[in-house]
């Protein structure tokens, strides 16, 4: 940092301002709302419709979604001739999964289990992203989320609060690195959405949310925490509600938890439009009372709705609001500006000529293409997989040649560059015997005639075919729920036609959720869940197809046996009565008449091509004490034939708690490489502060008495280890 920012005095700055130049400071204008920007360098444009003039365009604090650095060069050397105070725009960017480089979608990162890569992924982000102007980066998406009608599950990490947790700590860790003042390379986080908007009802977007506060503390809460202890900068409100009060007017939410409970100082920023919208949800009369709710509640930027700039001067004229409200937003909207350097330079790291060797470079992909690997989750292997590299190969679906793999969120990567499945999967085969016949058969949920009979010759020549089926990447992400959450019924007619052919098949999904995989894990010798891979994703299937790399992606969220059991989920409590199953012939047990109470494919599994064999696993002791962890040991062997990676997991379960406990709950995992025949000891430490949770008075803490551990490879695990802590 130079001298002039270092000296600078935010608090004195401010004393110059108007009270309509502090106001302005509260908007962010959006790229869309003033195209022609890009030529003429100025923020102007359709914000009209908006009601805003041109004055507060030249005072605003932020825009949202631009990137390229030129570009931003000339918005910003613009905005600064305008602004009499010299005060920079922060750029803000949805950077959710890589800018040029795309990574998978961060359900799969989830999948990975591997927090370094998932860092490495969100430090390449922010890199590109950086180098290309951007500011602050709207992620992590850190949402827990339980049901997979919901399209925005292809965001989260999954259905645990710890992993949840450890991927955000990871993902700001990357996005922000040591010290975001000195390097450049480096884009402020923005946690989202606060809070609990992973449990919409009925998985509809945008739909209420009604949580206990308990279940909020043990659930929902652990991941925005975990990010914001990481030193994450901002957040962004949620569009839900929260015991009937949307939270982007929730005090309790953000004033009260965020602000004066855990000490947050940095900025929250509603989420877009979400400040008006407090009309539509029914509490606020018009525009004046939304903004007066939503500065009252803590808001400080109000994303693509105007009611600040609209209404907040006559509010502080009325008295209806303190002054020293907008003040407090200012300043921390001016401090990130101080840390990011921007009253020095402006322009931070934009740069056109290093951004051109920067983004997309050869070193970036190769890491996308490793998570993408590592991401993939093997579902079904009956020995079809690895394939060989001989006969005839058939790569047959909509995703065989689509480029629609860098899923929701990648507005800034590049369909086109992605690299598509088949020719992922013809350099395997460049040199070999083999020969591949590509063919459509349908697209995501139409067919011609013409591709549907091409498709069934090819098959009826092939030795083994491959289906790379899905669903296209609008059916998930912001707005993008299905209610029936199976492959669109054409992807399953071709999967039944094929099957008729008796050939082996290989099915590679594309998707951004759990699906009911009714009609696809019957059929299929093999599934490989390749979720939408990112700017890598036919080399990275092809590397798993082939066997030159081993699938080790552990689901991190259920697949549901089908969609009547949603939301359905590892960590769940018991009930009274036991659980039953579809032909126990006894009534009044907790079951279903029609489907089993298990999920389809559990949270924690994953098939690979080897297979892994665990010891008996031990305590240290049997007693535990608040000073003294115990430590549960378990020998694991690779008994396959080729290197392989195992996720040790290790389970929790309280027998006895003031309140009901989840029948399993994940403390800690371990990914360890092992040659054919190694195996290697893996030890866990577990401490009594593992075992805490939020009671009824909403107090965290363990209680004395028997516990269970379970270690193994996923939440079927049944090893019992019980153990007690003592008083
Ligand atoms: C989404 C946010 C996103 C914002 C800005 C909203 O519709 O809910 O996740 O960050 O738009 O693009």
């Amino acid at each position: 940092m130079t001298q002039q920012n270092e000296d600078l005095n935010l608090n004195e700055l401010i004393g110059q301002m108007t009270l309509d130049e502090k106001i302005a400071q509260l908007i962010q204008l959006a790229v869309p709302f003033y195209e022609g920007a890009q030529e003429s360098g100025l923020i102007t444009g359709p914000m009209a419709s908006l009601g805003i003039d041109e004055a507060t365009v030249h005072n605003s604090g932020s825009v949202l979604g631009m990137a390229g650095a030129q570009e931003v060069i000339n918005v910003q050397r613009t905005h600064l001739g305008h602004n009499r105070h010299g005060i920079p725009l922060l750029m803000m960017a949805d950077i959710v999964h890589g800018f040029k480089t795309i990574f998978p979608v961060p359900l799969a990162i989830g999948c990975s289990w591997d927090l370094e890569l998932a860092e490495r992924s969100a430090e390449i982000a922010a890199k590109e992203a950086s180098v290309s102007g951007v500011h602050v980066t709207y992620a992590p998406m850190v949402d827990l989320v339980r049901d997979p009608r919901w399209g925005r599950v292809v965001e989260s990490t999954g259905e645990d609060p710890y992993l949840n947790a450890e991927f955000g700590r990871a993902f700001v860790r990357g996005f922000q690195g040591e010290d975001l003042a000195s390097d450049k390379d480096r884009v402020a986080a923005c946690v989202k959405h606060f809070a609990a908007y992973g449990a919409a009802e009925a998985g509809r977007d945008y739909n209420t949310v009604d949580l206990s506060d308990r279940q909020m503390r043990e659930f929902y809460l652990p991941a925005y925490k975990a990010a914001l202890d990481e030193g994450c900068e901002m957040v962004m409100t949620s569009f839900n509600t929260i015991d009937g009060i949307p939270a982007t007017g929730n005090a309790k939410l953000m004033r009260k938890l965020l602000r004066e409970e855990w000490g947050f100082d940095g900025i929250l920023i509603s989420d877009w439009g979400a400040v008006k919208e407090l009309i539509a949800h029914g509490i606020a009369a018009d525009e004046s009372e939304a903004a007066l709710k939503a500065i009252k509640a803590g808001v400080d930027i109000e994303m693509m709705t105007s009611c600040y700039v609209k209404h907040l001067s006559e509010l502080v004229e009325q008295g209806e609001v303190d002054e020293a409200l907008i003040d407090e937003a200012v300043l921390r909207i001016l401090t990130l500006k101080k840390k990011l350097g921007l009253f020095d330079n402006p322009y931070r790291a934009a740069d056109p000529e290093r951004e051109r060797e920067i983004v997309f470079c050869d070193a970036h992909r190769r890491t996308a293409r490793e998570l993408a690997v590592k991401s993939a989750v093997l579902l079904k292997n009956e020995g079809t997989l690895p394939l060989g590299r001989e006969g005839n190969i058939a790569l047959i679906g909509p995703f065989a040649t689509s480029g629609d793999v860098l899923g929701p969120w990648s507005w800034t990567g590049s369909k086109e560059e992605a690299v598509k499945l088949a020719d992922g999967v013809r350099s395997k085969l460049a040199g070999s015997s083999a020969k591949l016949l590509v063919a459509e058969g349908c697209d995501i949920e139409t067919a011609t005639a013409a591709q549907w009979q091409a498709a069934l010759a090819a098959a009826q020549a092939a030795d083994t075919v491959v289906l790379a089926l899905g669903e296209h990447s609008d059916m998930s992400g912001e707005a993008g729920c299905r209610a029936d959450i199976r492959l669109p019924e054409i992807q399953l007619e071709l999967i039944r036609q094929i099957k008729s052919l008796g050939k082996p098949i290989t099915i590679v999904l594309f998707n951004g959720r759990p699906l009911d995989l009714h009609g696809v894990i019957e059929e299929a010798d093999a599934i490989l869940e390749a979720w939408y891979p990112g700017s890598e994703a036919g080399n990275a299937v092809a590397d798993l197809l082939f066997g030159d790399a081993n699938p080790s992606g552990r689901l991190t969220m259920s697949f549901p046996y089908s969609v009547g059991q949603v939301p359905v989920y590892y960590n769940a409590y018991n009930t009274g009565r036991p659980q039953g199953a579809p032909d126990a012939q006894v009534r009044y047990v907790s079951q279903y008449l029609d489907i089993p109470n298990e999920p389809l494919l559990p949270f924690g599994f994953g098939l690979g091509y080897s297979e892994f064999e665990y010891g008996t696993a031990r305590l240290s002791s049997e007693l535990m004490t608040a000073d003294k962890p115990i430590e549960v040991t378990v020998t694991v062997r690779n008994k396959g034939s080729v290197e392989g990676t195992e996720t040790v997991q290790l389970y929790v379960r309280d027998l006895s708690g003031e309140v009901v406990r989840p029948v399993k709950e994940l403390k800690a995992f371990r990914k360890v490489s092992l040659q054919p025949g190694e195996s290697r000891e893996i030890s866990f430490a577990l401490e009594e502060k593992q075992l805490r949770y939020y009671h009824s008075d909403l107090t965290h803490a363990s209680d004395a008495g028997d516990f269970i551990a379970y270690v193994g490879s996923s939440s079927k695990t049944n090893e019992a280890l019980p153990f007690r802590l003592a008083k």
